[in-house]
C-alpha cells in the first residue's frame, strides 16, 4: 500500500472527547471516526486490525470444533417473550417496529436466536456436542458510552454458544473454551488475567471474566501476585481467620454512653479503640425482609456477596424507619447483641473479633467487651466484605494486589436455563427428551482492539503486536523525490511484497519528520529508513517500533532479515 493512496487521516490534535490513550490513538491515527454517541466507522487501518483479532479468533474457534455461521441482527420479539428477557432487558435493547406494527430488536445478544435454531433443526444425541459461533454487530443502548469502542452502542462480538447432552459435556466445552481465550488473548499480544466473577441471578454457575489489566478498566480485579488466582471483587475471598474463643478473659459487656457517635470515625475516636475492635451492623432489605449484616469495623460489606448468600433478587439498605424498627434505635447504634427478629448474617472477621465494641440497639449506646459467641450468634456465617489488596490469597498465600481491569470476553456456563424456557430438548440413546445444556463464550473484538492499544502505546502513538498490526513494515525513504532512494524504496516495497510481507510505503513529498512522526503514531511494527548515507554503503536502516531492535542491514539481506523479524516477534499463544 501506497501512503499518498491510503485513507488514514491522521489528527494532529487530542480529540477534545477522548479521554484515554486507545480512544485518543484510534482517532488520531485515522482508524476510526465517529457516527453516533458509542457508534463507529472503521476506517482501512483500524479495519485490517479488526480482520486480523476476528481471524486470530476463527482460527482458534474453529480448532476446537467451532462451526461458524451467522445469524440475523434484527430479532423478533416473540423469541424474547417466551424467555422472559424482551420485559427484563429494559432500556439497554434497540428495540423498533416493522411496517406492520411488529416489534423486533437489535440483537445484544443471541441466545434466544440461537437456541430456537438449535430447538428446531437438532433432534439426537448423536449431533451433540455442538459449538455455533458468529462474529457480528451487537446492540446495545448504553446508558454511558464512552472510551470510544470500548463501550461502544454498536460493537463487533464473537459469541460461540456450546450444546451439550449433560453438565459433564458442558464442563468439556467450558474449558475449551477457557483454552481457546488464553490462547486468542496471548496471540493478539494482551496480557490478561482469567478472574472468577459473580454470574448474577442465576446463582450458583460458574463464569469467568478475561480481565486485561490497564487503568482505564471499569472494573475491580484482585489478583495473586504469587499464583494465578484471580477474582472480580465481587467475588474474591480471601483466608477466613477462626472464630474467637469463649473469651474466658473478656469482662462481661457493658453499655458506654456515646452521645450523638454515629459514624465508625467518631466511635473510635471517642472511645479510643481502633476500627478493627469494632464490629459493624448494617440493616438491609432482602426482598423486603430486613436483615442484620455483621462485618469488622475497618470491612466494606460486598453488597453483591451479601445479596448471593441471602438468595435474594433485590437487596437495598434499609431506610431509618425500619433501622428504628428492627433495632429500636435510629440510624448509627445498630449492634448483634440482642437484635430479634431479624436474621444475622455475620462476616468470619466480625465473628473473630474480641473484646469488641458494638452498636447497643439504644439511643446514644454502645457497648464495649463484647464476646462474638458468649454475647451474640449469627444465623448464617459468609464471606460477605470485599477484599483489599495486601491480604493473603486463598489459594496459596501469596499476597493478593488489586487492579482495574477492561473485560474483554466472559465464558458462563447456562445450564438448562434458555433450553428449558424455549423448549431445545434432545432424544438421548433411550429415546427420551431431554434439556439441552448450555454455556455461552463472548469476545469483544473492537474492545480487544482499544485493550491492545491500553496495553501497547507510548507518547508518540501506537505500537501493534505484529500479529494485528495493520502492515508489518513501513518503508520511509528521506526524500522521495531522490532517484536512488525512490529505486531502492520501490524494490524493497516489491521484494517485501512478493515475500507476503504486509507492507507501506511513504512515497508522500513530506518531510522526514513529518513521515517518521506518522509511523510512530500508527504503530507498524518496523520501519525501514532509506536516506543517503546508509543508501551509499548500500544499507538500509532497520528499527521497531517498539525500540528493540535497530539495526543497519544491506540492502540484499533486507528481505530475509524483515522476514525472520516478523516470525520472531509474533505472539505466540
Ligand atoms: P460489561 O460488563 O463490560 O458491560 P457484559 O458483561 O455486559 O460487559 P457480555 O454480555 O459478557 O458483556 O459480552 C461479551 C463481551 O462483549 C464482553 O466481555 C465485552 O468484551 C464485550 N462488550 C460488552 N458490552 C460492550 C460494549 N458496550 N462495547 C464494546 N464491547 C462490549
Ligand atoms: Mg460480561
Amino acid at each position: 500500500m501506497r501512503m499518498s493512496q491510503l485513507l488514514a487521516p491522521t489528527l494532529r490534535e487530542t480529540p477534545g472527547e477522548a479521554e484515554i490513550p486507545s480512544h485518543q490513538l484510534l482517532l488520531r491515527a485515522g482508524m476510526m471516526r465517529k457516527t453516533a454517541a458509542g457508534m463507529y466507522t472503521y476506517l482501512p487501518l483500524g479495519w485490517r486490525v479488526l480482520r486480523k483479532i476476528m481471524e486470530i479468533i476463527r482460527e482458534e474457534m474453529d480448532a476446537k470444533g467451532g462451526q461458524e455461521l451467522l445469524m440475523s441482527i434484527v430479532q423478533p420479539a416473540e423469541l424474547w417473550r417466551e424467555t422472559g428477557r424482551w420485559d427484563e432487558y429494559g432500556e439497554e435493547m434497540f428495540r423498533l417496529k416493522d411496517r406492520n406494527g411488529r416489534e423486533f430488536c437489535l440483537g445484544p445478544t443471541h441466545e434466544e436466536l440461537i437456541t430456537a435454531l438449535v430447538r428446531a433443526d437438532v433432534r439426537s444425541y448423536r449431533q451433540l456436542p455442538l459449538l455455533l459461533y458468529q462474529i457480528a454487530n451487537k446492540y446495545r443502548d448504553e446508558i454511558r458510552p464512552r472510551f470510544g469502542v470500548i463501550r461502544g452502542r454498536e460493537f463487533i462480538m464473537k459469541d460461540l454458544y456450546s450444546f451439550d447432552r449433560d453438565e459433564a459435556g458442558l464442563d468439556q466445552s467450558y474449558w475449551k473454551m477457557y483454552d481457546a481465550y488464553t490462547r486468542i488473548f496471548r496471540r493478539v499480544g494482551l496480557t490478561t488475567r482469567a478472574v472468577e466473577a459473580d454470574s448474577g441471578a442465576i446463582g450458583g454457575d460458574v463464569t469467568h471474566e478475561f480481565m486485561v489489566l490497564a487503568e482505564a478498566g471499569e472494573a475491580a480485579v484482585v489478583y495473586c501476585t504469587s499464583c494465578d488466582y484471580a477474582a472480580n471483587t465481587e467475588k474474591a475471598e480471601s483466608v477466613a481467620p477462626a472464630p474467637a474463643g469463649p473469651g474466658s478473659a473478656v469482662p462481661p459487656f457493658e453499655p458506654v454512653a456515646t452521645p450523638n457517635v454515629r459514624t465508625l470515625d467518631e466511635l473510635t475516636r471517642f472511645l479510643g479503640v481502633a476500627p478493627d475492635r469494632v464490629v459493624k451492623t448494617l440493616i438491609y432489605e432482602a426482598d423486603g425482609q430486613p436483615v442484620a449484616a455483621v462485618v469488622r469495623g475497618d470491612h466494606e460489606l460486598n453488597e453483591v456477596k451479601l445479596k448471593r448468600v441471602l438468595g435474594a433478587t433485590t437487596l437495598t439498605m434499609a431506610g431509618a424507619a425500619v433501622v428504628e424498627r428492627v433495632t429500636g434505635a435510629p440510624v448509627g447504634f445498630a449492634g448483634p447483641v440482642g437484635l430479634k427478629g431479624v436474621r444475622i448474617i455475620a462476616d468470619p472477621w466480625a465473628l473473630a473479633v474480641e473484646d469488641a465494641v458494638a452498636g447497643g440497639n439504644a439511643v446514644d449506646t454502645h457497648l464495649r467487651h463484647v464476646q462474638p459467641g458468649r454475647d451474640w450468634q449469627a444465623d448464617v456465617v459468609a464471606d460477605i466484605r470485599t477484599v483489599t489488596a495486601g491480604e493473603p490469597c486463598p489459594r496459596c498465600g501469596g499476597t493478593l494486589a488489586s487492579a482495574r481491569g477492561i473485560e474483554v470476553g466472559q465464558i458462563f456456563k447456562l445450564g438448562t436455563k434458555y433450553s428449558q424456557a424455549l423448549g431445545a430438548t434432545y432424544l438421548d440413546e433411550q429415546g427420551q427428551a431431554r434439556p439441552i445444556v448450555m454455556g455461552c463464550y463472548g469476545i469483544g473484538v473492537s474492545r480487544t482492539m482499544a485493550a491492545i492499544i491500553e496495553q501497547h502505546h507510548d507518547d508518540h502513538g501506537i505500537i501493534w503486536p505484529v500479529s494485528v498490526a495493520p502492515y508489518h513494515v513501513i518503508i520511509v525513504p528521506v526524500m522521495y523525490e531522490d532517484k536512488q532512494q525512490r529505486e531502492a524504496a520501490e524494490q524493497l516495497y516489491e521484494e517485501l511484497s512478493a515475500a507476503g510481507v504486509e507492507v507501506v510505503l511513504d512515497d508522500r513529498d513530506e518531510r522526514a519528520g513529518v513521515k517518521f512522526k506518522d509511523a510512530d503514531l500508527l504503530g507498524f511494527p518496523l520501519r525501514i529508513t532509506i536516506g543517503p548515507k546508509a543508501l551509499k554503503e548500500g544499507q538500509v536502516e532497520l528499527k521497531s517500533r517498539d525500540g528493540r531492535m535497530e539495526e543497519r542491514v544491506p540492502l540484499d539481506a533486507t528481505v530475509q532479515r524483515v522476514v525472520a523479524w516478523i516470525e520472531d516477534n509474533t505472539p505466540q499463544a
